[in-house]
Formats: structure tokens, sequence, C-alpha cells
């Protein structure tokens, strides 16, 4: 491109907010658009986890009798508010077909470096450019409560030592003192030495300020209503200040992405899995470094002043209501796992967030084909916190022609049509 492009940006989650810092430390002219506040989605109460140990996707063989066995308890970390929806329908065909161990392991690799690049990105914005949002680089502990689940947890470690994720099982006895002697029931454990936590909501907003002090123009309470086309451009999106228009448009709207990107008349197979997070104010005698409750798939992450506890998936369509049900699962969980972690806690809050999910478990990330000045950046699932400098510094790279910092040919928003 000729000169440096003015650029929409919509969506000022993790993605669109790591997209449009990137764009303008590249000269770009950005302004940033969200319905709400910076940082009103998905990427507000997550657990924080910076984790290129999540590198195996979603879909995985095996994945789907292990959902099928969660359905039937409402306790599980998993459920599907079974509904006639052909969306969710052909969602669930291709993850199925994405369940193959070639996927895997092809899709490992593009997570892994993407991740990666985050981290480097991230140990960046915390020390060169001194953003403050709690960083801490201690790795993440994995427990298990069961022989089983550590059998499956040597697996999947097996899997991501292949691409160079370094994990190292810690035996029961030991486990007490690497979380700083909490107490724990679990058997075994796995080490991920290269992983990091954060605060989300301050790391979104801090990366937000700097934006804003490199000319990034940040619209709150900007809600893009509708797009208007020219040929193969997107001419303009409309709001509710007029229409706005610019040489190029990102659209990292996470879960809201398909319906925004409807008025283009493309179909975009996210769905929002709904998880939920509780959290506390960080008691003394909290774990020293985060945690994965394997089997029950929930979180603990100590970040800044703040315990929180994170979990489930559900597949119910734009639904932010909480379930006590399943928020009372991931309590239990913890108390499982961590026998009276949560004595004498102090609630903060209990939070709902959409993971903006695609079948094969990687994002979409790349040019439209449709439309000649259209980047897609969305469905990021659960780690959108961990590769948002990455996929940031990637939409980037796509918008103004660089070679992008490693092949994304897998992450092509058109793969699946
Ligand atoms: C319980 C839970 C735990 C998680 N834990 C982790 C974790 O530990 N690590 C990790 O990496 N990820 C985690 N995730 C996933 C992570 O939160 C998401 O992948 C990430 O937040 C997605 O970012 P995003 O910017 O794509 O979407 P969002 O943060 O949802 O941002 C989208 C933005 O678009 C705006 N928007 C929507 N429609 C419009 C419109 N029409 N016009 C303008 N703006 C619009 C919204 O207001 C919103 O601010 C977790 C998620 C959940 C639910």
């Amino acid at each position: 491109m000729a000169g440096k492009p003015s650029v929409i940006v919509i969506g000022a989650g993790s993605i669109g907010v790591c997209s449009a810092y990137f764009l303008a430390r590249k000269g770009a002219k950005v302004t940033l658009l969200d319905r709400g506040d910076v940082c009103s989605g998905s990427s507000w109460g997550n657990a924080g986890l910076v984790v290129p140990s999540h590198s195996v996707p979603l879909a995985a063989p095996g994945v789907i009798w292990q959902g099928l066995r969660w359905m039937l308890n409402p306790q599980s970390p998993f459920y599907i508010k079974p509904r006639l929806s052909w969306d969710l329908a052909t969602w669930l065909w291709r993850f199925r077909a994405a369940c193959t161990e070639e996927h895997v392991s092809r899709a490992s690799v593009v997570l892994r470096d993407v991740s990666l690049k985050s981290i480097e990105l991230f140990d960046i914005l915390a020390a060169k450019e001194e953003l403050d949002f709690s960083y801490e680089r201690k790795g993440m502990l994995l427990l298990y409560a069961t022989e089983e689940g550590l059998q499956a947890g040597r697996h999947e470690a097996g899997t991501l030592r292949k691409v160079g994720i370094a994990a190292s099982e810690v035996d029961r006895a030991s486990l007490g003192e690497r979380m700083g002697g909490v107490r724990t029931n679990a058997v075994g454990g796995m080490y991920y030495e290269n992983e990091a936590h954060l605060v989300p909501s301050d790391f979104v907003h801090a990366l937000a300020n700097r934006a804003r002090s490199i000319g990034v123009e940040v619209r709150t309470e900007t809600e893009v209503q509708g797009i208007e086309m020219r040929g193969r451009k997107v001419a303009g999106v409309k709001t509710k200040a007029g229409m706005l228009e610019a040489d190029e448009v990102v659209l990292a709207a996470g879960s809201w992405s398909p319906g925004v990107a409807k008025a283009l008349k493309l179909r975009l197979p996210i769905q929002p899995a709904k998880g939920y997070s509780i959290t506390y104010e960080k008691p003394a005698n909290a774990p020293r470094l985060p945690l994965m409750l394997a089997e029950a798939k929930a979180a603990v992450t100590p970040m800044g002043n703040m315990l929180r506890f994170a979990g489930t998936l559900e597949l119910a369509g734009m639904d932010l209501s909480i379930n006590q049900r399943r928020v009372d699962a991931i309590l239990l969980a913890a108390d499982r796992y961590l026998p009276g972690i949560r004595d004498g806690l102090r609630h903060v809050r209990t939070w709902a967030g959409l993971r903006p999910t695609t079948p094969d478990g990687l994002a979409l990330l790349g040019r439209s084909t449709a439309f000649d000045n259209l980047t897609i950046a969305a469905g990021h699932a659960m780690i959108g916190i961990s590769t948002g400098p990455a996929s940031g510094l990637l939409v980037s790279q796509v918008v103004t022609g660089e070679k992008p910092f490693t092949d994304i040919a897998m992450l092509d928003p058109q793969r699946f049509t």
C-alpha cells in the first residue's frame, strides 16, 4: 500500500486494542471503535493466563466422547444448549472433522509460534514499555485429581514437547511446596515453565492508553450498526455518530464478529462459548503461581491483588446470563483439588464472558477475499489474551502489506468456505 493507511478497527477487546496499537506503531492513522467501553467483552474477566501450553487446539481426538459424557452432567465443565441452529449444526460438524491427530500436529505449530511471539511481546510491553498490568512469569502448574487424568496430561505434554514447549512432571509430594504451601489432593502435576499471567483488563486498558498516546483515536459507546459496501470495498461503517470511512477496516469484535460480518454477507463460523470467573481479594496464603485443575478444566490465577477462579465452556448462543450451578461447579472443583482454598475469601465479582470459538481451534486472521480492504481478526477462543499481542502484530503486518512473522495460511478466514 502506498503511504500510511487510515484504519478503522471494530472492537476494543484484547485483539482490537493490540491491532490498533501495532498498526499505529507502523504509522497508520487508526480509529478504534467499541459499542461499549474499552475491554467490555470477553477480555475483561478471564483467567489472565498467557499459555503457550494451550497450543493443542480444543478440537482433538477423544474430545467428542468426553464432551458427550459431560453433556449428561449439569456440573460438568462443558455444555451445549440443545437448539435448532444451522450455524451451530455446521459448527459442530466442522469441529468433528477437525478432531484428528494430523490437525492437532499442524495446528499446534501455528499456535506455538503465535503464543511464543506473544510472550516475547508481553515481555517488551511490561519491561521496556513499562505498562503496568501485574505481569508475572512464574510458569503454570497443572494439577491432576486422578491417575487417568495424569496419564492424559503426560500424553498432552508429549505432544507439546514435540513442538518445543517444555513441560516437567511434578510428583505428589512436591506439589504443595511448588504452590507456596497450598494443600492439595492432586495425585500429580505438570509444570509448564514458559507461562505467564496478568490482569487482563489492566493489560487491555494500559495498551489502549498507550495506543491513544501514539495517536489512536479511541471511540467508546460507538456501535457499528451497519456497513456500506462499494464493489469490492468496505466503503464505511455506520454508527450513531454517522458514517465513518477509512482505507482499511479490521473486524475484531470477538463473539459479535459474525453479527457484524452479516452486513457484508459474510458468514463467520464462530460460536460464543460462555465461561465464568469468580474473583476474590487475594489472601495471604494464595498459590504463588497459576494453577489449572486439569480434569475440571478450571483455572486458579493469583493476579495482582485478586485471586480468580475461572472455567466452563457452554455453547448456549449469545447469552451472558449466569448459571449459578455451573459457577458452583467451578468452586466445588477448587475445593476438591485444593481443600480449604476458599476459607475466609472475600468475594469481589462473578462474571460471564463469551469466548469467540471456531470449529478447528484456530483464529480467523487475515484478509477477506471478498473485500480488498477488510481484515478479519476474530475467533481466538480460550487464548485471546495469550495470543493478543502476536495477533495484533500479525494484523498490522497484513494491513500494511508486510510479510507476517509466521505463516498464517492455516488462519485463513475463508478456510471453511
Ligand atoms: C472464563 C474465561 C476464561 C478465559 N481465560 C483466558 C485466559 O486465561 N487466557 C486467554 O488468553 N484467554 C482466556 N479467555 C479467552 C479470552 O477472554 C478471549 O479469547 C479474548 O478476550 C477475545 O478477545 P477479543 O478481543 O476477540 O473479544 P472481546 O474481548 O469480546 O472484544 C470484542 C469487543 O467488540 C465489541 N463489539 C461487539 N460488537 C460491536 C459492534 N457492533 N461495534 C463496535 N464494537 C463491538 C465488544 O463490546 C467488545 O469490547 C477466557 C475466556 C473466558 C470466558
